[in-house]
């Protein structure tokens, strides 16, 4: 298979060839006709798949640029993992005028709160620097078109169910949810049976 046969704008094209991405990754042609078809998705797969792009294709084909509100999150366990996120999107979306925030903590609230405010469409976090925009106001996420969990089962490992939680509650319940993880324990399946619709599974 190709990029090309993908319904993905031709400036998403170009980048994933700037980048030297010969053909789709399996877990890319698997998912990525899925998630422009805006099912709610739960891949089981590994890092070093192409999860990123996976993800981060269809999330930027879907990004409407001329509206500077918030329309996709990505949580990520770590910081070092939502800087790498957030560094794939901001390549694959080089040929379009869709803004990335990394945005986690240890880092300059103030500055991350300067950078939302001139307008940012995807925000890559971790779960807690999250939480704290969202009870700031500084981060709406009434608006979002899709939701990343990746790395899900890091993520409850760290004890970040209770924000993960809470920040789904917060977002617009119209979204489109998706959720990456390597193993699928109990309290995955208790996570996506409640906030997911119907989610297709797709293992690597
Ligand atoms: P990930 O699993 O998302 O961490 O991706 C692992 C690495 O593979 C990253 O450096 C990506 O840029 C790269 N990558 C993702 N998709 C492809 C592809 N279709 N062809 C070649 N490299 C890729």
């Amino acid at each position: 298979m190709k990029f090309e046969e993908f319904d993905i704008s031709s400036n998403l094209k170009k980048a994933v060839k700037e980048m030297g991405f010969e053909a789709p990754s399996p877990i890319q042609e698997k998912v990525i006709p899925e998630i422009l078809q805006k099912h709610d998705l739960i891949g089981q797969a590994q890092t070093g798949t192409g999860k990123t792009a996976a993800f981060g294709i269809p999330i930027i084909n879907d990004v409407n640029s001329k509206q500077k509100h918030i329309q996709a999150l990505i949580l990520t366990p770590t910081r070092e993992l939502a800087i790498q996120v957030a560094g794939e999107v901001q390549k694959l979306s080089k040929f379009t005028k869709a803004q990335t925030l990394p945005v986690y903590g240890g880092q300059s609230i103030g500055h991350q709160i300067k950078t939302l405010k001139r307008g940012v469409q995807i925000v890559v976090g971790t779960p807690g620097r999250v939480l704290d925009h969202v009870n700031r106001g500084t981060i709406k996420l009434d608006q979002i078109n899709t939701l990343v969990l990746d790395e899900a089962d890091e993520m409850l490992d760290m004890g970040f169910i209770d924000d993960i939680e809470k920040i789904l509650r917060n977002a617009n319940t119209e979204r489109q949810t998706l959720l990456f993880s390597a193993t699928m324990p109990p309290a995955i399946r208790k996570l996506s049976n409640k906030y997911m619709t119907t989610p297709s599974h797709v293992t690597i």
